[in-house]
């Protein structure tokens, strides 16, 4: 299997080789290529210790001296360096030079999580693979390198990182690697949040979000998103629009809406809360009034527990919260709920009411879908004739009152207020005369 590695892999390699230090393109950029995929970024291990590679390259940043990686600039791309991940045992000079150096790549190797991501290439050496790397890739199989739970134990966010890769390339996890993660779960506690949080969105930002389903199986859910297991677990009886568990709705869902980060987070969680506002009614149907309300306050602090950025935490719980808003189909009303909702949020909100209705059962999907469509036009129309929606774009403003003697303080901004409110129901009003003129 022949490898084409860029000419500036080559060269870093070619130049640490003629300084004395063996050097690979080990890793995911292997992976994906042998997967005929461009890599997004070319790993190199080396026998080099940081100081020299340092000593090879003129432009270097270091990145994680710690962990032995020195970042290496070549015409504004940069490359990770990486000193071979040993523990030191081969660092005594007893062994013959050549034969210490194939061990060290072995060792290396030997400490990376799944076989699939433990293969290295050379250009004349070709691959290296001591796992079953490649047979694993051909047959789909997320397998990890040694014993699984011995793997774990050293790393439990290699658990997260399974399942990902599974999401990610559409492989199933090796039975016994998928029964120690079952094992191993209750160590994912000691992992940090932010890890945790980076793998979840990789996950859900893949073309396999169901696999959130394995993380369900394994336990992982149950430590990790003890949420999403209720939702796994809560049905929604008889009720004509819904053919799937809360969770199951939510994946389907997820899976209908593209690979935004906050898009795939809005889906996952938009109904988060109906499990706790399920009543029955008489004929024994499931109802969940008020659920968006209760889910945005928890899809709040679930991203907050979860640290995501303050942007991502903002963004999700609006759209969630008004995922299920339908305002009456007129320009006006239109107009008021883009500006009740915030502006910044369309066009996303249509493409969550899409990615819902699409995850829910045939009944009235095509009246549902209609609705949309005419709210979406109704919406375009309005930003095309470029409208007030807001205070900014108001012909008046708090400097315009106090200039006529309004003091400043809370009523400029209720008269503001008010003045909008009558822009968004007659737009044409929206001039500086004719409004000062509608204040008493
Ligand atoms: P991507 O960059 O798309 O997430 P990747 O395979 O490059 O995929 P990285 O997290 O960038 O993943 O890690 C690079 C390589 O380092 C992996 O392919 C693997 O060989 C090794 N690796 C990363 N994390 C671990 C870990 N927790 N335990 C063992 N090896 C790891
Ligand atoms: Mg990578």
């Amino acid at each position: 299997m022949k490898i084409t590695l860029p000419k500036k892999v080559a060269f870093i390699i070619e130049q640490l080789e003629q300084n004395g230090f063996p050097a690979y393109a080990v890793g995911g950029c292997v992976r994906d290529s042998l997967l005929g995929q461009t890599p997004a970024d070319w790993d190199i291990t080396t026998s080099a210790n940081p100081q020299e590679i340092k000593g090879v390259f003129p432009r270097t940043v270091d990145t994680g001296i710690a962990h032995g990686t020195v970042t290496v600039l070549l015409e504004g791309e940069s490359f990770e360096v990486t000193t071979y991940r040993i523990d030191g045992q081969y660092e005594d000079g007893r062994h013959p030079k050549a034969v210490v150096f194939v061990d060290q790549l072995a060792e290396d190797l030997r400490r990376r999580d799944f076989t699939i991501n433990a293969m290295a290439y050379h250009m004349h050496h070709g691959l290296v693979d001591l796992f079953g790397g490649r047979k694993d890739l051909t047959e789909g199989i997320i397998r990890c390198v040694g014993n699984p739970k011995e793997r774990f134990t050293e790393d439990a966010l290699r658990m997260m990182r399974a399942v990902r890769f599974s999401a990610q390339l559409g492989f199933v996890i090796e039975p016994e690697t998928k029964a120690a993660i079952s094992h191993c779960v209750e160590q994912l506690s000691k992992i940090s949040k932010e890890r945790i949080s980076t793998e979840l969105v990789k996950l859900l930002i893949s073309p396999h979000p169901e696999e959130m389903q394995t993380l369900y199986e394994t336990g992982i859910s149950k430590l990790l998103f003890p949420w999403f297991d209720v939702m796994m677990e809560t049905e929604q009886r008889n009720n004509r629009y819904h053919c799937y568990t809360v969770g199951g709705h939510s994946l389907a869902a997820v899976k209908h809406i593209s690979a935004k980060p906050h898009l795939r987070l809005t889906m996952l969680l938009h109904d988060v809360g109906k499990p706790n506002c399920r009543t029955v009614d008489n004929e024994g149907r499931d109802h969940f009034r008020g659920h968006p309300e209760i889910s945005a306050v928890m899809a709040k602090e679930i991203l907050r527990g979860l640290k995501m950025d303050n942007d991502t935490v903002d963004t999700v719980s609006t759209l969630v919260l008004w995922h299920d808003d339908e305002p009456p189909l007129t320009p006006a009303a239109v107009r008021r709920a883009i500006h009740r909702i915030g502006e910044r949020h369309f066009p996303d909100l249509f493409l969550v009411k899409r990615a819902d209705n699409a995850g829910k059962s045939d009944y009235g999907q095509k009246e549902k879908l209609a609705y949309i469509e005419n709210y979406e036009r109704l919406y375009e129309e309005i930003i095309a004739k470029n409208q007030c929606l807001n205070l900014k774009d108001l012909a008046v403003s708090g400097a315009d009152l106090i200039a006529m003697g309004m003091k400043p303080g809370k009523e400029i901004g209720e008269t503001l207020e008010y003045l909008l409110e009558q822009v968004l129901e007659h737009p044409e009003e929206n001039e500086k005369e004719r409004l000062l003129g509608m204040l008493p």
